[in-house]
């Protein structure tokens, strides 16, 4: 029986979103104006894709972040809430919005997206250490970058000084640094990100796996590297391994990685090796890619559950 004393407990620091996908016959040209087919608003922003599919998975799960003062941000800490997710250190910014992004999407699949970072741009260093103590209990920390370096940097220290396994999403890669990733002990980038933080060719799975090694002669402990239908290049104490995707047929990979790094935060904090953590952690992304939509694609642990028998 899964307990509070036995449930994995993870905390994640980052992005918190409401995505609008406009569903419109084409894009638009500048100054035009026209119908689209529909609207569809859902949750988003990385930090909360990967709170979201780690409670689904059992965890016991805080999210450290910032939404504004409006519709958007009760509708997102009501849907977090529902998730079971502690929304104690979600706080809200004054003057700025919930983030936002507009995607449209024409009916060839093409996508224009703009993001308003909004309250997302001001989570800070102090957001961080009012969550101190659920970080110094937690068994994993996850951070992303479409927050402030300066709230990940907290974070990772915070939960180094306690003894916490430290994981990140390497993205945007540019915000990437030297001290990030010598606090981090398992990297997570898909191959655009890890080539461009490394300037590595990511072409075939040698440049990949050299690529790997660079991060982890600059810091990092472990490595696991996403290339999307290939599976999951795995570098850890004893090696490097490749992890084929499960066989589905993908119907929207948007999310993929957040379900992907929430799982693996998940599996690691219940004692699993890197190698096993990314074999359920890619079965966990490999559902989600046959449904549409992003938290709406993460699986619950009795459908994980039920996909091993
Ligand atoms: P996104 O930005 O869309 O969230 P990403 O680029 O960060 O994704 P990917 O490397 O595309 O991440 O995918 C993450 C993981 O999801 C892969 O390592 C794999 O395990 C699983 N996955 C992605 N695409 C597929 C697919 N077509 N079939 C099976 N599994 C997939």
């Amino acid at each position: 029986m899964t307990d509070t004393m036995t449930r994995p407990k993870i905390t994640v620091v980052g992005s918190a979103n409401v995505d609008l996908t406009f569903r419109t016959p084409r894009l638009p040209v500048p100054g035009e104006t026209f119908a689209g087919h529909s609207l569809h608003q859902g949750m988003g922003g990385k930090g909360a894709n990967q709170a979201v599919v780690a409670a689904r998975l059992g965890a016991e799960v805080a999210f450290v972040a910032r939404v504004g003062n409006d519709g958007f941000a009760t509708q997102a800490i009501d849907a977090y809430q529902t998730d079971g997710i502690n929304t104690s250190f979600v706080q809200h910014s004054k003057d700025q919005p919930t983030g936002t992004a507009a995607i449209l999407v024409d009916d060839d699949a093409e996508n224009c997206i703009i993001v308003v970072a909004g309250a997302n741009a001001e989570l800070n260093a102090d957001d961080v250490r009012s969550a101190k103590d659920v970080i110094a209990f937690s068994d994993v920390v996850i951070c992303q970058l479409e927050t402030p370096v300066e709230a990940a940097l907290e974070a990772f220290k915070l939960a180094r000084a306690a003894n916490v396994l430290t994981m990140l999403t390497p993205a945007p890669a540019e915000l990437v640094s030297d001290e990030l990733l010598s606090l981090c002990d398992v990297c997570v980038p898909n191959k655009t990100e890890i080539a461009a933080i490394t300037g590595c060719s990511v072409e075939t799975q040698a440049d990949c796996a050299a690529a790997a090694e660079q991060l982890r002669q600059r810091g990092v402990r472990q490595v696991a590297l996403t290339m999307g239908g290939e599976g999951v290049l795995v570098l850890d104490r004893s090696g490097m391994s490749l992890i084929p995707a499960s066989p589905v047929k993908a119907v929207d990979t948007t999310g993929a990685g957040d379900a992907f790094t929430g799982a693996l935060a998940v599996s690691l904090a219940e004692g699993m090796s890197l190698a096993d953590a990314a074999t359920r952690a890619g079965i966990v992304a490999a559902i989600s890619v046959t449904r549409v939509g992003t938290q709406t694609s993460f699986p619950s642990l009795d459908e994980i559950n039920r996909w091993k028998q």
